[in-house]
């Protein structure tokens, strides 16, 4: 049986020049132009003729905007042509809801600013966007500088080019993955969320927050107490909320690349890993832990570790997650402690242990053997 191609996005910082940033910037306010007129055309032809309008027609009226505005044929044909998928999409979407019944809003006009991305939806020498040596050539655009900081494993199919609300521009690169072939491993491991710790391994091997990350941490809790002593309305909170912003789009960029490390080591090394489902729980019923595992993305780096085991021949298997910390790992006693007690110590059978490594333990061992 040959295993479904995986798509990855790999997402890079590029630095285009002045020049190309006005030109990128300008071809983002017509693609805007076109996504609302495209919306709004939609919108009257169904109400004229109670039938929908599909895409092929709407590439003709492109075509003819093309020739009455300069600026549509400015913007390099695929993606203008792609901001007709997205229409569809959207529309598409809509309708799906309206059958099931539901009451969703009309899809939205996108104001300005809000148009954020272009797609070119062909990569490769001679398409639309391509590598040349070091560079990013975008056809129309020119060669962008790239910090290419991640090998790519794969071919690149399709290439977004994004402003982020800081003003950094990153190309999000579709790829399809060459099969990585893995040797066969069938050993298991648990891993629980770490409380000071980013997670714990059954093996008691700890994997701690990468420093970058946590300095960007206490840094936005800086910003957050710093914008909520502004004043409401003026320029001066406005500054210190954008500042946030950046800073919260730092650390999911930082934390993003750190769940890529982790979970590419964790899948080439062990055969089975186990994890709580967390989902199950009603969320953990303590606020505080709770609060700390979506602050560590723990959900996405369980998704993000499961496609990667999955496409490797790998398996992630999601135990319950009842008294993973309160279980005796060594003779099954229930141990009570609160979450400030760091250490499983059992009165039943001696056995001393950070209390995550014990609860790692018994996730491993609530894993069924297979
Ligand atoms: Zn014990």
């Amino acid at each position: 049986m040959s295993s479904p191609k995986e798509i990855r996005n790999y997402k890079f910082r590029i630095y285009p020049n002045k020049e190309q940033e006005s030109k990128l910037t300008n071809w983002l306010t017509t693609c805007r132009i076109i996504y609302n007129s495209a919306l709004a055309d939609r919108k009257n032809y169904y109400e004229r003729t109670g039938n929908g309008l599909t895409r092929i027609a709407q590439q003709e009226t492109l075509k003819a905007d093309k020739a009455k505005h300069p600026q549509v044929k400015e913007v390099h044909s695929q993606v203008a042509q792609e901001v007709l998928f997205r229409v569809e999409r959207a529309y598409n979407n809509f309708f799906r809801r309206v059958q099931a019944g539901e009451k969703p809003g009309y899809p939205r006009y996108k104001g300005p600013g809000q148009y954020k991305s272009l797609t070119f939806t062909q990569f490769g020498d001679g398409l639309g966007a391509s590598f040349q040596n070091d560079k990013l050539k975008l056809s129309k655009i020119g060669l962008v500088k790239i910090d290419l900081h991640r090998e790519i494993h794969g071919q690149v199919k399709i290439c977004t080019i994004k402003r982020e609300q800081s003003g950094k521009w990153y190309a999000v690169l579709a790829v399809e993955e060459y099969p990585v072939l893995f040797s066969p491993n069938w050993q298991t491991i648990g891993l629980d969320v770490g409380i000071k710790e980013f997670a714990v391994l059954s093996n008691g091997e700890k994997i701690a927050n990468p420093k970058h990350l946590q300095k960007s941490e206490r840094k936005l809790k800086t910003l957050q107490r710093s914008l909520s002593r502004k004043k409401k309305g003026s320029k001066n909170r406005a500054k210190a909320r954008n500042k946030l912003a950046r800073q919260h789009e730092k650390i999911r960029h930082q934390r993003k690349d750190f769940h890529h490390k982790i979970s590419d080591q964790l899948v080439w090394r062990y055969g089975k890993i186990v994890v709580e489902d967390l989902q199950i729980t009603n969320m953990v019923q303590n606020h505080k832990l709770a609060k700390s595992i979506s602050d560590a993305g723990w959900g996405e780096f369980i998704s993000m570790l499961t496609y990667k085991a999955e496409s490797a021949g790998r398996m992630v298997e999601k135990i319950p997650p009842y008294g993973t910390t309160q279980q005796c790992s060594r003779c099954g006693s229930i141990v009570k402690k609160d979450l400030s007690v760091r250490i499983h110590a059992c009165p039943h059978c001696g056995l001393v242990l950070d209390r995550d490594h014990n609860a790692a333990i018994n996730i491993l061992h609530k894993s069924k053997a297979s």
